[in-house]
């Protein structure tokens, strides 16, 4: 019997792609007609444009698709989870619905899951035609979580475009938490792991749903979900900033003393106030600093405790 492939995209607000999406993702799912049956999982993000009434006619002509909205837009990550969950295939492959990431590469995906992988990322090489900023940015963060992430090793250039077999999606979809990244859970579940390299293209139609303030949310939930390390930071910055100030005290006192026996012991204190000043700044400061990362941990713990669904479904259309 012929296996089943999930081809999963989440959708914000894409009525200008939706259409150009399906008719190249098509094209793919008709090559692989001789040796795979093929479902096309796309859900509706709670757009505020005609992304779901477009997606309705789709469904509408093709019944491989299973098409979902939610009541409101929950992000990507909670539209890649109902994605997984929905999917029914013996191979789940994700995908951005902008065709940035290249549907053709999906052929090759099929061969290295032949050849036995459990998992295979799509990696991108040559980021020539990003803006600086976004280079910097992108290779700062991959940098980061790479090394917080440490034996986890979440892989660099990465993202969601990857194909991850039956074995992988029910171990993703067993996990119980909401802090869900999916470029974390999936080298954090294992299993035989290959990569394939790609060339990222430009969005045909569209923009980016990512501004600054949503990447710098990724990014921390990517290190929160990934790594406890930073908890570790106060602790060890303790240690060193108490060893120096100790160090420091005795030898003002020592210094004092001996300026006492010198008498004008007070010549030298205008200085040290200053001194100070900047030193209580600078404690202060790296207080706040730990004090913000250990918030951001005790928030995502209150998260969890509220165990609210990831994602309400308000719609869904699919052929039995
Ligand atoms: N997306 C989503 N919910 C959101 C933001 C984005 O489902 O809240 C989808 C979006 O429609 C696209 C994919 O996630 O299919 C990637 O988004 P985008 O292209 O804006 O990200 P970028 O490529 O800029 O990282
Ligand atoms: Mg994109």
């Amino acid at each position: 019997m012929k296996k089943l492939i999930s081809l999963i995209a989440p959708m914000y607000n894409e009525e200008e792609m939706a259409p150009i999406f399906y008719e190249t993702i098509v094209k793919i799912m008709n090559q692989l007609k001789d040796r795979y049956n093929t479902e096309l999982i796309l859900v509706n993000d709670g757009s505020k444009d005609r992304t779901w009434e477009i997606l309705k006619n789709l469904y509408e002509k093709d019944n491989r698709i299973h098409a979902i909205s939610f009541s409101r837009n929950f992000g990507q990550e909670a539209a890649v989870a109902a994605g997984l969950a929905l999917s029914k295939g013996d191979a789940c492959i994700l995908m951005d619905a902008d065709l940035q990431d290249p549907p053709e590469l999906i052929l090759e995906m099929l061969k290295k899951y032949e050849e036995g992988y459990e998992v295979v990322n799509a990696k991108r090489v040559d980021r020539k035609k990003d803006t600086f900023l976004k280079r910097y940015t992108a290779k700062k963060y991959y940098d980061v979580i790479h090394t917080l992430s440490g034996k986890i090793r979440v892989p660099k250039n990465v993202n969601n475009f990857r194909l991850i077999s039956r074995k992988v999606v029910d171990q993703i979809n067993a996990l119980p938490e909401r802090n869900r990244v999916f470029r974390v859970l999936v080298p954090f579940v294992g299993y035989k792991t290959t990569e394939i390299e790609f060339v990222r293209r430009k969005r045909p139609k569209g923009e980016t749903k990512y501004n600054f303030s949503n990447m710098f949310k990724l990014a921390g939930d990517s290190i929160t979900s990934s790594s406890l390390k930073p908890l570790t930071w106060p602790l060890k910055c303790g240690i060193f900033l108490s060893s120096v100030s100790f160090l420091g005290l005795i030898t003002f006192i020592v210094f004092y003393i001996l300026e006492c026996l010198k008498v004008e012991p007070f010549l030298y204190l205008p200085n040290a106030f200053f001194l100070l000043i900047f030193l209580l700044l600078f404690c202060f400061g790296i207080l706040f600093i730990f004090t913000g990362i250990i918030a951001q941990y005790v928030g995502k713990a209150y998260i969890e405790a509220q165990d609210r669904p990831l994602y309400i479904i308000d719609e869904e259309l699919k052929n039995k």
